[in-house]
This record gives C-alpha cells, sequence and structure tokens, in this order.
C-alpha cells in the first residue's frame, strides 16, 4: 500500500506518447496544439481603414475642407489618385487609398455637398490599419502547446489556416464488472442494483471534453474480465474497470489484468475512499481499475485517472485546481489514512457533509469540493486552513 503523495507521484512521474494528429480547427476546441503556427499571410494584408470616415492625405492645416471624390466599401479592390485636399468616402474594413494616410472618423467630418470640413482634426495615420498590424506573414503567432480556445480558432480562420496539428485526445474505454448491476429502465430485481458508474464516467468525461468513450461490461468470472479488458484496451488509450478490484472470491480483475500482462504500477492506496484503486500500463495504453463503489470511483477518477487523461492530451496542469479554505467546524481523523471528504465550499468556508461513505453518491451530487485530510492529521480545529479539490468547473 501506498501513500496518496506516493500515488500522485507515480502518476505524475509516467511517461506519455506524444500523439500529434492534423485536425479540422473546428474539431480542436480544448484541445493543444502540437505545432508553431507561422502566419501565412499579413494582419491585416493591406492597409485597412479602422473607422466609417474620410480617408486622406493628412496635413498640417487646421481647417481643412476636403473634397471628396469617390467611396470605398470593405470589400472594394478599386485604387485611385488621391490629391492633397481631395479625400475619398470610407468604410471600416476597406482598403485605404495608396496615398491616404489618415482616415478622420466622420463623427468630426460637417459634410456638404461633395465637401467634408473637418471639425476635428486627427493625427497623422489615424485610423489606418498598417499592413501585418497585428501579425507579419512568416512570424511565428501561436506556439506548440498552446491551450485551444475559440478566440484561438477565431484567429486562425482569420489567418485562413484550416487544419492544424494538434495532440490527440484519448479514447477511453469503460469496463463495467458485477454480476448484481442492472441497467435502468426495469423494475429492480432482488439483490439487484442499477449500474451507475459507467454514465456517471462518461458524464464526467464529457464534462472535461472527452467523447470518444465506449462502454463495456464484463460478469464476474475471470474469462469475461479477461474478455473485457482486452475489449476496452483494443478500443481505449485508457481504460477505466469498474469494480472487481478488491480482495472477495468474485474480484477478478486484478487476476484478469496480470494475465493480460498489464503492468502494475501501482495497487492499493492509504486513502478513504478509494483504497483498493490499482493503476498499470499496457505498452502504452493505460489502465486505472477503480472500486466499484460509486463515490470511490469517482474520488479516484478525479484525482489519479483524469489527470493522467489530460496529460495524455498534452495539458501541463491536468489536476483539479486546489484551493486553501477555512473548515467551519471541528474534525477528527482517526483512520490513519488519507481522506477526500465530500464538502461545500462557500465564502472561503468549508463544510464536510454527512454521508461520507464510499457508496454514497447522493452527498457527492450536492458538494463543490473534496477536502484533503493527509494520513498523519489527526486533529482539526475549526478555523484550520484546509486544502480542497474543486470539482465544479467545466472544460479541461
Ligand atoms: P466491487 O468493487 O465490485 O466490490 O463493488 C463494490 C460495491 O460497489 C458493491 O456494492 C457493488 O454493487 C457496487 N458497484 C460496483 N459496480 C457498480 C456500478 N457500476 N454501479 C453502481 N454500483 C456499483
Ligand atoms: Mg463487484
Amino acid at each position: 500500500m501506498i501513500s496518496v503523495t506516493e500515488a500522485l507521484g507515480l502518476i505524475n512521474a509516467t511517461s506519455v506518447p506524444e500523439r500529434i494528429k492534423p485536425m479540422r480547427i473546428e474539431k480542436t476546441l480544448g484541445l493543444i496544439l502540437g505545432e508553431d503556427i507561422t502566419a501565412p499571410i499579413n494582419m491585416p494584408p493591406f492597409r485597412q481603414s479602422a473607422m466609417d470616415g474620410y480617408a486622406f492625405i493628412w496635413s498640417e492645416n487646421d481647417n481643412i475642407v476636403l473634397h471628396v471624390i469617390d467611396t470605398f466599401k470593405a470589400g472594394d479592390t478599386t485604387n485611385i489618385d488621391l490629391k492633397p485636399e481631395e479625400a475619398v468616402r470610407i468604410f471600416t474594413g476597406a482598403k485605404v487609398p495608396d496615398q491616404a494616410d489618415t482616415v478622420v472618423m466622420q463623427e468630426h467630418v460637417n459634410t456638404k455637398d461633395q465637401q467634408a470640413i473637418i471639425i476635428k482634426a486627427p493625427k497623422k495615420g489615424a485610423n489606418v490599419r498598417p499592413v501585418g498590424e497585428q501579425v507579419k506573414k512568416g512570424d511565428v503567432v501561436l506556439k506548440k502547446g498552446l491551450q485551444i480556445n475559440e478566440a484561438t480558432i477565431g484567429f486562425l480562420a482569420g489567418l485562413g489556416i484550416r487544419k492544424v496539428a494538434v495532440i490527440k485526445p484519448p479514447k477511453i474505454a469503460i469496463l463495467v464488472t458485477g454480476n448484481e448491476l442492472q441497467n435502468a429502465g426495469t423494475p429492480l430485481a432482488d439483490g439487484a442494483i442499477y449500474e451507475s458508474n459507467s454514465i456517471m464516467l462518461k458524464m464526467a468525461l464529457k464534462r472535461f471534453g472527452y467523447s470518444k468513450v465506449k462502454i463495456f461490461r464484463a460478469r464476474d468470472t475471470l474469462k469475461a474480465t479477461k474478455q473485457g479488458i482486452k475489449k476496452g484496451l483494443k478500443f481505449g488509450d485508457v481504460l477505466l474497470i469498474s469494480g472487481g478490484i478488491s480482495v472477495g472470491d468474485y474480484d477478478f480483475v486484478k487476476e484478469a489484468l496480470e494475465s493480460k500482462k498489464v503492468k502494475a504500477h501501482f495497487y492499493k492506496i492509504n486513502q478513504k475512499p478509494g483504497k483498493p484503486l490499482w493503476f498499470g500500463q499496457k505498452d502504452q495504453k493505460f489502465v486505472f481499475a477503480l472500486p466499484g463503489n460509486p463515490a470511490s470511483a469517482l474520488t479516484c477518477f478525479y484525482v489519479y485517472a483524469l489527470p493522467l487523461i489530460k496529460k495524455i492530451s498534452g495539458i501541463k496542469t491536468p489536476h483539479l485546481q486546489r484551493t486553501e479554505a477555512r473548515i467551519s467546524s471541528d474534525f477528527n481523523n482517526n483512520s490513519g489514512k488519507s481522506l477526500f471528504l465530500k464538502a461545500t465550499l462557500k465564502d472561503n468556508e468549508l463544510s464536510i457533509l454527512q454521508g461520507q461513505q464510499s457508496s454514497m453518491l447522493h452527498t457527492f451530487s450536492s458538494s463543490n469540493v473534496l477536502a484533503y485530510i493527509p494520513e498523519d492529521v489527526k486533529t482539526i480545529s475549526k478555523g484550520d486552513a484546509i486544502t480542497c479539490i474543486k470539482l465544479n468547473s467545466y472544460g479541461n
């Protein structure tokens, strides 16, 4: 049995393959950029008006009267031979005539017939976006490792880029074990319970952006468990197994993993809930055997499995965010184990919820943090600072 710190150390030390793949930009939200991006064009690509107004050749004169000789709208490709004291009526985004160096905004102009009388003189060069003002062709404009957001995708689209190399997120297989498990939708048979871990894990994965998820089932026999592992490893880059990893006579997962030559990195952590967690790998595929009790499974998922999944996706800070908060009442930890307690954090006040048993999702569903109490901390007094793992963020 290892400590929480050791287990996290082993997860963090696990090296993961770099899986780079070109992808259409609309599929890359939340993913990590797998290459440096060089601008294929200048942005803006031509001298662009930043305002609706009049383009002209700037001069020292104060009250300039401009003679308006043409109109340029966004998208127009004409040019014109402009002379001093002439102007072109221009609109935002339009190409500024070559000779013009300044755009006066229309709010600073009075117009009469074909004349524009400047009532507030702009500075020389005002409202003209120079070529390459935002980015210059050939410059590295985005670095490998960046997490792509909607602004990144918009920026790439603006550069005319339709595909980029990204770190391909892993596919996840979920293998559910347990003879007692029944799907929701039929009256509950005697001795059975409704199966809930697979949908819970699938939704947790969905929340963090993982959609390539497939669920497999196995009855509690060695043969079925081995078959399930084989199928799960074939589909997934990561296999999450639910249940069957304890020491009962009908827990076959450990033996099946060994016989499938999945190499163990650790088994059993001195923690509550989630003590029987098993973690290992076969070649470049990773396996977490999560305890079947729903609250244990979810705790192990958040603390150990999700960070590895995010690491495979190229995310540099893959753990859920932590924060310190003041506990609202005394607490004793006589278990000798590290605890992950379902709790609520509001206005920096941490309240540990009633109902911490590993089967209790009820408490989990109304908590927004897991309070972490290390194994060597026995007494906690009201007002002490406690580390909390934040549960309610969306996305990667
Ligand atoms: P196990 O880890 O297989 O010994 O299961 C521990 C407890 O969790 C048992 O009470 C199981 O019935 C329950 N359990 C296991 N798998 C699931 C599941 N997929 N959904 C809901 N409860 C489960
Ligand atoms: Mg079981």
